[in-house]
């Protein structure tokens, strides 16, 4: 069995005993197990399928019609061709940015601040094993100007933070942080001057306090 066997195999829910004893002796797919059964976790979701993007089922037919040339094994069959299918499903949907089109965990309107009180922020989420994919729909928000920009925080109760990116203006930011929201339930924007100081400033512009969802 060869390592694109054992992972497409491994994408489409398989196990067997082929798989199993090419795992010990194998330290390449030993090393993406863990990735792959998330991503057989996540097809295996009725709502990964709910909206595919339109050249999804082009490039699916694509690479089946590739994987069953002529002169390839075809003892793998059907299967292999479903676990194509699969692959190229994990593929476009990962870089296609498949979040987008499924439900989010949570959303909240972010409060804003006395800074710029009119302005509005909604984040939404996606919570997953790698952490957290956040979408924010920032209205009204003055733009941070030149040598400025506005930074993302997310907060622990103990005062922990971490950044979740920066960006300059209102409009829709994608951000991602490699923690979870029920860890780190604030979140705060802060406007920061470009310098060498790392921390956020006292310029807050919306804050969720400890709220959480
Ligand atoms: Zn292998």
């Amino acid at each position: 069995m060869t390592c694109q066997e054992f992972q497409a195999l491994l994408l489409a829910g398989e196990t067997n005993p082929a798989m199993a004893a090419h795992l010990p002796g194998c330290a390449t797919c030993r090393a993406e197990r863990a990735s792959l059964e998330d991503q057989r976790d996540l097809l295996a979701q009725p709502w990964v399928w709910e909206t595919p993007d339109a050249g999804l089922e082009h490039r699916i037919v694509a690479d089946i019609a590739a994987a069953s040339r002529p002169g390839r094994n075809r003892s793998f069959g059907r299967k292999r061709a479903w676990a194509v299918a699969a692959i190229t499903a994990v593929i476009s949907l990962v870089s296609g940015g498949w979040w987008l089109s499924t439900r989010p965990d949570w959303s909240l309107s972010v409060p804003a601040t006395v800074r710029n009180p009119d302005a509005i922020a909604v984040v939404s989420g996606w919570n997953s094993g790698r952490g957290t994919q956040m979408l924010l729909d920032v209205k009204g928000l003055a733009p941070a100007g030149r040598d400025a920009y506005y930074e993302i925080w997310l907060t622990a109760p103990d005062g922990r933070h971490v950044s979740a990116g920066t960006f300059k203006g209102s409009g829709e930011i994608e951000a991602f942080v490699a923690v979870r929201r029920v860890d780190y339930p604030r979140i705060w924007i802060t406007r920061e001057p470009e310098d060498d100081d790392l921390s956020p400033s006292r310029y807050v512009v919306f804050d969720t306090g400890y709220l959480t969802e």
